[in-house]
């Protein structure tokens, strides 16, 4: 995955909401919520996040990562169950004929201005 991309568009996202705060809020916390499917490492998002907001008033901000499992759906029976990075097998009825319905979030959950 490309965390500098990843990390230009919360950098983006936090600097908007910022601003809808007022000019001069500072970004003490933003909370984000990463999907396991997308293989983003947090400590690279973190280090990408401080370069970027260097010398503005979100640079500091404490983030907090909510990691969202991977779910995957059966179209064969219908059932859910958690994606173990092995295979998209059912383990209820074998088919392979699967969706993955949860894993791919990438999102800023919250922020927290002072
Ligand atoms: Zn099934």
């Amino acid at each position: 995955m490309h965390e500098m991309a990843i990390t230009q568009e919360i950098v983006n996202v936090v600097d908007e909401a910022r601003l809808g705060a007022g000019e001069n809020a500072q970004v003490v916390k933003v909370v984000i919520q990463i999907g396991k499917f997308t293989a983003v490492v947090p400590d690279c998002i973190k280090f990408y996040y401080d370069m970027m907001t260097e010398n503005t008033p979100m640079h500091g901000a404490e983030l907090e990562f909510n990691v969202v499992q991977t779910v995957v759906h059966c179209k064969g029976c219908g059932v859910d169950f958690e994606f173990e990075e092995v295979s998209f097998i059912c383990p209820e009825c074998g088919s392979g004929d699967t969706d993955i319905i949860s894993g791919r979030e990438l999102l800023v959950e919250s922020i927290e201005v002072s």
